[in-house]
């Protein structure tokens, strides 16, 4: 049981022994049986556990054979687990971030409301900078929307080799990964309550397979709430992109904004308008369907770099509608983007 006690449930975090995983031991001179009692039959960690086991095992003197057998828990046993993992979650520190693996910066790109553009932004912003030669991931963490893998046009169903998730990935080589790959068809509505959100979300840091990454963008659901709170708590981000609309009651979602910077330490790296105006395609008038452009105001407010005003350009929405926004191309965009990178 002492050798055990060193094999631990990836998942759960903690040794088998102390969840009482470990069913039965069973010595006969030098051969040692044992069963692990798993939370479920398909539990993807059935090999990792069982492998760890035996070889903690075969490391004792006097042990000359070793055999670990897994069962599926009875409801005795589950009952125990659960137990635990609630007087575990009492005691728990608040989680620390993530590691920063192999990615050298991450950005997450929020919203005060959706319909914003935020998604579209992500997207955009992507695109440039694997145009800029840089290598690029995006994590739709806004499980609620529909948009990002539709926005590429990319609907493979990411898969898992050697225990880690391998994203999809664009037909220009952003990685990509969301809950909408995941779940099939994108009109499935996804529900979910704040902490499945965030574990949806940390896996999806954690277990893929995002190699090497020059920026990894995290699209965030919209708002200024626990969700948001929480992605920007656990992942190790290093700057906050703010878009917004002339629609937005753009106060609100500064003050949250700046709230959320100061509370996690995480610079408000670039404030962005979407939607600002429309140019006559004709005469070329610059048309403010929703009054004066606050943008530039707001980041003032807030310290922060006005990255610039984008148009509201049918092209844009049609290239995201037909999956094909990396064959879009927009200055005002491109400007955006430099003052970003720069
Ligand atoms: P959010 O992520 O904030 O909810 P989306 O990026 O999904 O918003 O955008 C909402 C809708 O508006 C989408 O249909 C998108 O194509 C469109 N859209 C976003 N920005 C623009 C723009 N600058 N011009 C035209 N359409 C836009």
């Amino acid at each position: 049981m002492e050798a055990l006690r060193g094999v631990v449930d990836p998942e759960l975090e903690m040794d088998i022994v102390t969840l009482g995983m470990v069913r039965s031991v069973a010595i006969d001179h030098g051969s040692v049986s044992v069963v692990i009692a798993l939370t479920s039959e398909s539990c993807p960690l059935v090999g990792r556990i069982k492998g760890e086991a035996e070889s903690a095992l075969e490391k004792l003197q006097g042990v000359s054979s070793v055999v670990v057998e897994t069962a599926v828990m009875n409801d005795e046993e589950r009952s125990a687990i659960i137990e635990k993992l609630k007087e575990r979650r009492k005691t728990l520190p608040m989680p620390g971030k993530l590691p920063k693996q192999g990615i050298k910066r991450i950005l997450a790109i929020l919203s005060g409301k959706g319909g914003v553009g935020k998604s579209s932004v992500t997207s955009m912003l992507a695109v440039e900078m694997q145009r800029r030669g840089l290598k690029v991931g995006i994590l739709d963490a806004d499980i609620t929307g529909p948009s990002i893998p539709k926005i590429f046009g990319v609907s493979e169903v990411p898969f898992v080799l050697e225990g880690k998730i391998i994203p999809a990935t664009s037909s220009k080589g952003i990685k990509i990964i969301s809950m909408n790959l995941l779940i099939g068809k994108e009109e499935t509505p996804v529900v979910w309550r704040g902490p499945l959100v965030s574990s949806a979300i940390r896996q999806f840091y954690t277990d893929v397979d995002w190699g090497e990454l020059d920026y990894l963008l995290v699209d965030l659901p919209p708002g200024t709430s626990d969700a948001q709170l929480t992605v920007l708590q656990l992942l190790p981000v290093d700057g906050i992109v703010v878009v917004t609309s002339p629609q937005e009651l753009a106060g609100v979602i500064v003050a949250k904004a700046v709230q959320m910077s100061r509370m996690l330490s995480v610079p408000i790296v670039g404030v962005l308008e979407n939607m600002s105006y429309v140019k006559c395609p004709r005469c070329g008038e610059v048309i403010r369907l929703f009054g004066e452009s606050r943008g530039r105001q707001m980041a003032e407010q807030i310290n922060a770099p006005f990255l610039g005003s984008l148009p509201i350009d049918p092209d844009l929405s049609a290239s995201c509608d037909r999956g094909k926004i990396e064959e879009y191309r927009n200055g005002a965009f491109e400007e955006v983007a430099s003052k970003l990178l720069s």
